[in-house]
């Protein structure tokens, strides 16, 4: 039988926007393999619930990921329970649907706020404690926008090809440290954001996209780094 070790047995990882879809999909893959998981969401039943699901050490933090003292405050309560930090899944709802002619100011900002910089305030906050160990992953949840910008996503396209830019450049900083930074890029998956949307043809489940996420913040992939894999069962046509 061919197996294959991710060395993440007793990793702590933090998990943001985790209670549902493809964040609750990542916390599930990685403490399957056997890591301790922090994950954050704002309604506290259905964190609570998710708690129950990941089950051994885990817990949950109540909290918007979008507030500006949020990103510090998570990495913080999650090096006091577990003693440190080795991997980061960076997580929060997507913007509102809007063509490129009809962006707002403020809509606009709070798609980048969300979208860009709360990720880039988790990576900040978390890297330090990587660093120390010599030893960290890092990986955004985005979208397959990075790679083909989709009409009606206009504030989702801007937000995350700048958070594709910012790892791209923060990869080659941190590679030497141990620290990976990649981005996921779902298309189209089974959660309940989308099954509203009652879309038709084939959707991904948030589960094996979890899987895909916890290979990424593997012992394996150490050499994988600053790139933005597609999750997408082919959704988008662009060769690059
Ligand atoms: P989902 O099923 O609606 O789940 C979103 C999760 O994030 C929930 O646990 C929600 O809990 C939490 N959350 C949302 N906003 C938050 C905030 N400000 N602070 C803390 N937690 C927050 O969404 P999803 O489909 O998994 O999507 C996740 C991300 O992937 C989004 O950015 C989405 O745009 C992107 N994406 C999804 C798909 C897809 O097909 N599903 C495709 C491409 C991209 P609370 O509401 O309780 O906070």
């Amino acid at each position: 039988m061919i197996t294959m070790e991710l060395g993440l047995n007793d990793k702590v990882a933090l998990v943001t926007a985790a209670s549902k879809g493809l964040g609750r999909g990542a916390a599930l893959a990685l403490a399957r393999e056997g890591a301790r998981v922090a994950i954050c969401a704002r309604d506290p039943d259905t964190l609570a619930a998710t708690v129950v699901a990941l089950g051994g050490e885990a817990f949950g933090i109540a909290a918007d990921v979008t507030e500006p003292d949020a990103p510090r405050r998570l990495v913080d309560e999650t090096i006091e329970r577990f003693g440190r930090l080795d991997v980061l899944v960076a997580n929060a709802g997507g913007p509102p649907r809007t063509r490129a002619l009809d962006v707002e100011d403020d809509a606009m900002a709070a798609a980048l706020n969300a979208n860009l910089q709360t990720s880039i305030r988790l990576a900040l906050a978390a890297i330090p404690s990587m660093r120390q160990a010599g030893w960290g992953r890092i990986c955004f949840i985005t979208s397959n926008a990075v790679k083909q910008p989709i009409p009606e996503l206009a504030y989702s396209n801007v937000a995350r090809t700048g958070l594709w830019a910012w790892a791209k450049t923060a990869a080659q900083d941190l590679i030497d440290d141990g620290i990976t930074v990649n981005l996921v890029c779902p298309g189209l998956h089974a959660t309940d954001r989308v099954k509203e949307l009652d879309v038709a043809g084939r959707l991904g489940d948030p589960e094996d996209f979890g899987r895909v996420v916890a290979f990424l913040c593997s012992e394996p992939a150490g050499f994988v780094s600053g790139a933005a894999l597609q999750v997408d069962g082919a959704g988008t046509l662009g060769l690059l």
